[in-house]
């Protein structure tokens, strides 16, 4: 058994953005023992951007990360809301004080960008080992002294790894949310959002005839045109050079498909057909995407969970609470997920799997309840801004024209103004170091 708590193995399942966090943040904490198990053979994220917002970015600086990202993002200083029929605006929203008001930037950048910002960062501390290749394939016990089974890719014989801590981030598909739901009596099903996402990047050299897209490509906003059951969100990423777009649309592509399939290339007649409604300009930057490079994500959520920790195992990000992408926020509270969880077992005070276990509860005490406001939050975005005739589009545009009046909220919500005070305004680090202490008594 570890001597100090600081000794203690811990094996995190997944290496996406809430695994990497955890381990560097740990690491940052002093701990020694730190291994990474990762199904994929590296960190190949899909072409696609992220909205890298105020509370997200306060952590990464303070694991020492964010400059280098931040380098090769872009400020976001403004964001405009528009009619995808008629490319008409129903909002402008500026958003210079975000910097100001906050300490961080609304950025936005590549994935690969942030993925491997944090890779890196970890690949500077000795504490932490890397399994790429590797599934985690079974959690076969949660405590004192969990264990899962290790299956390298190559076809090597498989073993049963044991850790003192689990941490499973291993995403919306995670098997050890299923082992461990399953062990407590749970329903683990997954939710059928209806929704799908195509993501696509226009690469600057593809518009450089085009002054209108080249002026989008150039600019520093994020742009949304809305439509009845659709959107797409746009904006520059990769020091300008690359023009990203995700759009949400309903599902029709993965609805008979078993839940294995997450992705799948996508057609890009049929992406086109999705908007063929939206404005001529929607259009032409849809076009501009070369066949074979449109990827179509499935958008799948969970019910709440009743817990998040089983004896010495914790569930962290999208394991535990995957987010419909409509206010930016899944990747930032996975983020949140691990600076917590590095608080929370920093100040162990023994190595006890009773304290262990404790300390995991207090990270799911500091997290859950806003992890899950945000998740509900998003889904009530994306219904706002998905509505088709009727009064409650009539009383959403009434708000929109109001605020074009400077009066009044703004519907689409990640930009309003009082919504980022709960979201960006919440250190999550520093009310985990100020609760720590009492929460765990509580225990
Ligand atoms: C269309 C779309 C747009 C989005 N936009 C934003 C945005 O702008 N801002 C934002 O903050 N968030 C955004 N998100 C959400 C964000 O991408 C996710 O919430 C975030 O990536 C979750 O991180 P994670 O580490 O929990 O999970 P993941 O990123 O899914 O990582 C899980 C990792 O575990 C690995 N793994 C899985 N199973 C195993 C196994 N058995 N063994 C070993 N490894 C395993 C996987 O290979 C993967 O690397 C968006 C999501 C979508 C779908």
């Amino acid at each position: 058994m570890a001597q100090s708590p600081k000794d203690l193995r811990i094996a995190i399942l997944g290496a996406g953005m809430g695994g990497l966090t955890c381990a560097l943040a740990l690491a940052k904490e002093g701990f020694k023992h730190i291994e990474v198990y990762e199904y994929a053979s590296d960190l190949g994220f899909v072409g696609a951007g992220i909205q890298m917002a105020p509370n997200m970015a306060r952590v990464l600086d303070r694991l020492g990360v964010w400059a280098g990202i931040e380098r090769e993002a872009v400020d976001i200083k403004e964001t405009s809301v528009r009619v995808g029929a008629t490319n008409g605006e129903l909002a402008h929203v500026d958003l210079n004080y975000i910097r100001k008001t906050y300490g961080y930037p609304h950025m936005v950048g590549h994935r690969s960008s942030l993925a491997n910002g944090l890779y890196n960062g970890c690949l500077n501390e000795s504490a932490i080992k890397f399994h790429f290749s590797t599934n985690a394939q079974k959690v076969n016990k949660f405590g004192p002294q969990p264990s899962f089974t290790a299956v390298p890719r190559d076809g090597s014989p498989s073993c049963e790894v044991q850790a003192d801590i689990i941490l499973a981030a291993d995403g919306i598909k995670s098997q050890a949310r299923v082992e461990m739901l399953q062990r407590l009596g749970v329903d683990a099903t997954v939710k059928d959002t209806h929704q799908a996402a195509y993501r696509i990047m226009i690469h600057k050299d593809q518009i450089k005839d085009d002054p209108e897209l080249l002026k989008l490509i150039n600019g520093s906003r994020v742009t949304r045109w809305i439509g009845e059951k659709r959107h797409l969100i746009a904006y520059p990423v990769s020091n300008n050079t690359i023009y990203n777009i995700s759009t949400t649309q309903p599902d029709k592509n993965f609805a008979a498909a078993t839940n294995a399939t997450y992705t799948t290339r996508g057609s890009k007649s049929a992406m086109l057909d999705t908007f063929s409604d939206f404005c001529p300009m929607v259009l032409r930057m849809l076009d501009y995407v070369p066949e074979g490079e449109v990827c179509e994500w499935k958008l799948r959520v969970h019910e709440p969970l009743p817990t998040w920790i089983h004896q010495s195992v914790a569930l962290v990000g999208d394991a535990c609470h995957p987010t419909l992408p409509h206010m930016n926020q899944g990747a930032a509270q996975a983020i949140e997920d691990g600076a917590v969880i590095a608080v929370a077992l920093s100040r162990l005070p023994d190595t006890k799997p009773e304290s262990i276990n404790k300390a995991l509860r207090v990270y799911e005490k500091v997290r859950m309840q806003r992890a899950y406001t945000l998740v509900e939050m998003a889904a009530a975005n994306g219904r706002a801004m998905h509505l088709g005739e009727g009064a409650a589009k009539e009383e959403r545009d009434r708000q929109f024209a109001a605020l074009r009046q400077g009066k009044g909220p703004v519907p689409d919500k990640w930009a309003d103004a009082d919504v980022q005070r709960e979201i960006y305004g919440f250190d999550c680090t520093k009310v985990a170091e100020e609760s720590f202490d009492d929460l765990f008594n509580q225990m």
